[in-house]
């Protein structure tokens, strides 16, 4: 982790008021371990709790902000069932 004040540049545009999770791994075909899946949750969570992230954040796949794969077909579609996970970017 490079640390909640560490601003990305993964998505132009978006770095400054965003935090970009990185599950590591090929998620085209299929999700992550749920261990995995469950520790980007837990990030998220103390993110809020640490007042790093709003409570009322958006969670959106990195090509929902640029033109990728990522974050592949299966964890996109995982992701998508998420808690405030949201379509559009506003
Ligand atoms: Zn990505």
């Amino acid at each position: 982790m490079r640390g909640w004040d560490a601003v990305g540049a993964h998505a132009a545009g978006y770095n400054s008021q965003s935090i970009g999770i990185v599950l590591i791994g090929d998620w085209i075909s299929s999700v992550p371990p749920s261990v995995q899946l469950q520790a980007a949750k837990d990030l998220i969570s103390i993110g809020v709790e640490l007042g790093y992230i709003r409570p009322d954040y958006q969670l959106i796949g990195h090509r929902q902000v640029r033109a990728t794969e990522c974050p592949g077909d299966a964890l996109y579609n995982e992701i998508s069932n998420w808690e405030r996970f949201t379509h559009g970017v506003y």
